[in-house]
């Protein structure tokens, strides 16, 4: 019997030390929602925990594709063209 090692395993985990979660990978809606007044709204970054990494889905339960953590910071790459989700937003302040 032999255990099989992968990139998911302790190596990739973030050490223990940090009490709390205090970085969040960034995701983007999957499908923009319709604007009331019709055409698509304007996409949102959504913040993502360890568990919605392997659902897809932000902290606000919305289906989100991830983006690169090496280049998106939660909640600071938010502006007016990448407007931050506000739910995401008060489930990490
Ligand atoms: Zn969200």
């Amino acid at each position: 019997m032999s255990t099989v090692e992968g990139p998911w395993s302790a190596a990739g985990r973030r050490p223990a030390a940090s009490p709390g979660q205090d970085r969040w990978t960034v995701g983007v809606d999957v499908a923009a929602p319709n604007s009331p007044w019709g055409g698509p709204a304007p996409s949102r970054l959504h913040a993502v925990g360890d568990a919605g990494l392997i659902a897809g889905r932000a902290l606000c339960l919305a289906p989100v594709t991830l983006l690169d953590p090496a280049l998106w910071v939660w909640p600071d790459d938010g502006d007016e063209e990448w407007p931050l989700c506000w739910v995401c937003l008060a489930l990490t302040c």
